[in-house]
């Protein structure tokens, strides 16, 4: 830890534990003390750590063929791709290496596409605020929140910022020089907020009337995390673009930004490219998460745990009034406290509980879709006895 302090740049506030292995939603730390694991990477290994089916696919796979290059064919690229579109409402993939890598490939495809149409003013993106699309220079632009923006002025010209549910801003704010709309479909970073009932499909509606595209940022809420393969299945609305990463290949980079075909049209031979885009290692690593998740049943495993998790958030909230509210679906989930939950995520590490806290008050858990009940159990146990003695010291 102090060899880090001086050689990896300090972007990071680390908590004082080394991780060294872990298996399914257990993580064991250098002094051989065990956590149970309610960050999963943030929202990434959606399996679990250690997962026999995506350990023999790396194995397989790097023993065969690890990188080539996009100038060429490769057999596991092409079977995630037909996976993803058989799965969705996409007709074409286009992989690269990050979340932050995706956005800006949909958002320099948002602007190709009107200017192929000869639009060229059409170049404005409206995004929502508490919105978090990366940290890149135009997906930070891109990202409604000051504080990732400080300090990096000037951030990229084109991007336009609206209340997230608030239908009327977002009216008034397209005009003709909007050529998309990009949202989380449930805000992650931002603080797990939900969107209000029909607020997705009224945004669907708002875009088709002006021929605006839409674009889902699915990078946190996709791969199975709110219960459905991806977010937008619950609100009864497709976009035209979506991102995905964080949890696609349980743990190795990937990015992919996945369009309808008439929107991917506008990206032609040389419109854009990534050396690591896509490899054989990572999209065979990522094949085997998504038929695990499907058709092996870990989707509706997380569904489940979800809504007794959430149940049990109820629950605890009705016992604290230091808990203002619970929310989120599936298993992104969170509450919001009156406090800063700084101190209670480390109360939680001391207990053997890996929690995070996010925009200073609100707890965000995200744990593998294969938590179980006694893991779920035994976690609000502990938040329940914290929060008792929080609140018999303040009174
Ligand atoms: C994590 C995240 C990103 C950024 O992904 P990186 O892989 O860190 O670049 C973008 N959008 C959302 C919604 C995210 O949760």
């Amino acid at each position: 830890m102090e060899q880090a302090d001086r050689v990896i740049a300090k972007t990071y506030k680390r908590f004082p534990i080394v991780l060294e292995k872990g298996s399914g939603c257990t993580l064991y730390d250098t002094q051989g003390r065990r956590y149970t694991d309610f960050v999963a990477g943030i929202a990434v290994c959606n399996l679990g750590h250690s997962h026999p089916g995506v350990i023999k696919a790396i194995s397989d796979q790097v023993q065969t063929l690890t990188h080539v290059s996009n100038l060429y064919y490769t057999i596991p690229q092409v079977e995630l791709a037909a996976w993803l579109v058989t799965h969705s409402f996409a007709d074409r993939v286009f992989f690269c290496n990050s979340g932050a890598e995706a956005n800006e490939a949909a958002i320099k495809l948002a602007r190709k596409y009107f200017n192929e149409r000869g639009e060229k003013s059409r170049f404005r993106i409206i995004t929502m605020e508490h919105s978090f699309h990366g940290r890149t220079m135009a997906t930070l632009s891109a990202t409604g929140q000051d504080k990732i923006k400080k300090g990096f002025d000037p951030v990229l010209e084109g991007f336009d910022y609206v209340p997230f549910n608030d239908l009327e801003a977002l009216r008034s704010k397209i005009d003709a020089s909007t050529c998309a709309v990009m949202l989380e479909p449930i805000q992650g970073e931002g603080g797990v907020r939900c969107p209000d009932a029909g607020y997705l499909k009224a945004v669907r509606q708002v875009c088709d009337a002006s021929g605006v595209l839409l674009i889902f940022d699915e990078i946190q809420t996709g791969m199975g995390r709110t219960g459905r393969l991806f977010a937008y299945e619950h609100f009864d609305v497709a976009p035209d673009i979506m991102t995905l990463a964080k949890a696609l290949a349980n743990g190795l980079p990937i990015g992919a930004m996945l369009a309808t075909d008439q929107v991917a049209e506008a990206f032609g031979p040389g419109a854009h490219a990534s050396t690591f885009g896509g490899t054989p290692l990572v999209t065979a690593a990522a094949l085997e998460v998504c038929k695990t998740l499907v058709p092996g049943g870990v989707l509706n495993q997380g569904r489940e745990a979800g809504a007794y998790f959430k149940e049990k958030l109820r629950w605890l909230k009705a016992r604290h009034e230091t808990i203002v509210d619970y929310r989120g679906l599936g298993l992104l989930l969170g509450i919001k406290l009156a406090i800063n939950g700084e101190s209670l995520v480390n109360h939680c590490l001391q207990r053997g509980f890996l929690v995070n806290c996010i925009q200073e008050n609100i707890l965000r858990f995200v744990p593998p879709l294969i938590i179980q009940k006694e893991e779920i159990d035994a976690l609000i146990d502990c938040l329940d006895e914290i929060f008792t003695e929080l609140e018999n010291k303040s009174e």
